[in-house]
């Protein structure tokens, strides 16, 4: 795979997200930006996961793509990638460089929160800090509620400038 170019797939061509992440500590931000791409992103933190090694062998165990900032851990780790900023957009595009597609998918699919499944929403009234006149989906395991509202363009829009340098 090649890093996407402008006239890569749109967000609503199906994309394959068959790909599982398990990010190291310091990541926080980009770990809501895999999940919001559609991606199952555990967080190291979140599962009380520091350690080098442990980190090393529960990527292997689970099948998940490690990505971590230390070099020596990833040369070690087979298929994980090395993510050596601190900055947002650099540590996206080094994601992009590694051939995952960052782009956002036509429905929400991962909670930005919890990992959890997203699922359209069903309830018959709308919460007040959700908007009623939008389309909303909900996390299966922590109820948050979804929209495709701000943040949801921004991220769109920071992606898409990534894709273009
Ligand atoms: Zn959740």
């Amino acid at each position: 795979m090649v890093p996407s170019g402008p006239n890569a797939a749109s967000s609503t061509e199906p994309t394959d997200r068959s790909q599982r992440f398990l990010v190291d500590a310091m990541f926080g931000t980009l770990v809501t930006y895999l999940r919001m791409c559609g991606y199952d992103t555990v967080y190291g933190p979140d599962i009380g996961v520091g350690a080098d090694d442990r980190l090393r062998q529960i990527a292997k165990w689970t099948d998940r793509t490690l990505l971590t900032r230390d070099r020596e851990l990833a040369e070690r780790t087979d298929g994980s990638i090395f993510v050596a900023s601190t900055a947002l957009d650099e540590q996206l595009r080094s994601i992009a460089a590694a051939g995952v597609d960052l782009t956002l998918p036509a429905e929400p699919q991962y909670c930005g929160r919890c990992n959890g499944h997203v699922t359209r929403f069903c309830g018959d009234s709308v919460p007040e800090y959700a908007p009623e006149d939008r389309r909303l989906w909900a996390c299966e395991s922590c109820g948050q509620l979804f929209w495709k509202g701000s943040h949801w363009a921004d991220v769109r829009d920071r992606l898409q400038a990534i894709r273009k340098k």
